[in-house]
């Protein structure tokens, strides 16, 4: 049987409303969480003007991007950070859950997805001006520090600990698609029945599809040529992609990547040159797109299917392309 992983609070279905009186598409980009966002509505129902749809978006995602920011020095994840080695500290329900729901994630996944990987990402610093590879043997001791075992949560106080000091939270590969979890049901309760969210390698798809379509057509590329290896026939969906070309710098003739191997602190290295998953729930799509990333196909697959809702579709390093079994009826070239 399927098992089924949890899916995000905010998840309550506003009712969709068909009568648009807003039928021509519009876009509008913001810049948060270090990436280019756009967002694109296709139907409204006209109660809000695109102008407040799009600003309480904005809002929404800035405060959400300050909160889990590993590099901020306020906002609930630096709080945790700064603290939780020392005492426990108290967050809101939102962030206690979504830290919760990375630990699932990361038991889900034996370790390939791992939030405590902070200082691992520190040390790379992919965004710096001059990145080379840090030191061999700093790195394998960060390795032995972090491990999402090492976060202790207390339901009845919402509260997040340390067990051992030198580690700290780093939410990048979750982030994104929590948020997108969070933008699909506010973007809905403006009266918004049909709109597409790109935020970087993660797509959702909201509500009913646009004006004239039978489905949503959501293109999977899988470097940085962006060109589509093929497309995925959805309904109201998260499309998350991770792989090797989305941040990386060269050094010495050989390309460094951002998604780490949790067990060695290096770029992970296994058999998939990209990989995407789709499923309803945000969060869910681009935390197990990075965990597939590490793990390799076989294990991937495996995961997948025994999952119910989750598809993938992997790209190997020889450019062939796996399916899980539900994509098979979805993927079309
Ligand atoms: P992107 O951020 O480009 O969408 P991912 O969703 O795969 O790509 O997330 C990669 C980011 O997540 C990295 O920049 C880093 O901050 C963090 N990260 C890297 N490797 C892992 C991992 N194995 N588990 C959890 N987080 C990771
Ligand atoms: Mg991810």
């Amino acid at each position: 049987m399927k098992r089924i992983i949890s899916i995000a609070a905010v998840c309550i279905y506003a009712a969709i409303l068909l009568t648009g009186c807003n039928a021509k598409p519009r876009s509008y980009g913001i810049f948060c969480f270090d990436t280019y966002i756009t967002l694109t509505l296709y139907q409204t129902d006209g109660t809000h003007t695109d102008a407040d749809i799009f600003g309480e978006c904005r809002e929404l995602l800035t405060a959400l991007d300050h909160n889990l920011s590993a590099h901020t020095d306020s906002g609930e994840l630096s709080d945790i950070n700064a603290g939780a080695y020392a005492s426990p500290v108290k967050v809101s329900a939102d962030t206690y859950g979504l830290i919760k729901r990375c630990v699932e994630l990361s038991r889900l996944t034996d370790g390939a997805f791992d939030i405590t990987l902070g200082e691992i990402s520190k040390l790379w610093d992919f965004s710096s001006e001059n990145p080379s590879p840090p030191d061999n043997d700093t790195l394998k001791a960060l390795a032995g520090q972090r491990n999402y075992e090492n976060i202790v949560l207390n339901d009845k106080d919402g509260t997040v600990a340390f067990t051992k000091d030198g580690f700290s939270l780093d939410l990048g590969a979750a982030a994104k698609g929590y948020a997108l979890a969070f933008l699909k049901e506010r973007i809905k309760s403006l009266g918004v029945s049909s709109a597409v969210v790109d935020f970087g390698g993660n797509i959702q798809t909201i509500g009913a599809f646009p004006p004239g379509a039978e489905y949503y057509s959501v293109a999977v590329s899988v470097d940085e040529t962006n060109a589509a290896i093929g497309r995925l026939r959805i309904g109201e969906m998260c499309v998350s992609t991770s792989n090797a070309s989305r941040r990386y710098f060269e050094y010495e003739g050989e390309r460094y990547h951002h998604i780490i191997d949790p067990f060695t602190a290096y770029p992970a290295k296994s058999d998939i040159k990209s990989a995407t998953v789709l499923c309803e729930d945000g969060l869910n799509a681009d935390a197990l797109s990075t965990a597939f990333f590490v793990m390799g196909s076989d294990k991937a697959l495996a995961l997948c299917d025994s999952l119910y809702g989750v598809e993938a579709v992997l790209t190997l390093n020889d450019n062939s392309v796996r399916l899980s079994n539900g994509a098979r009826e979805i993927f079309y070239e």
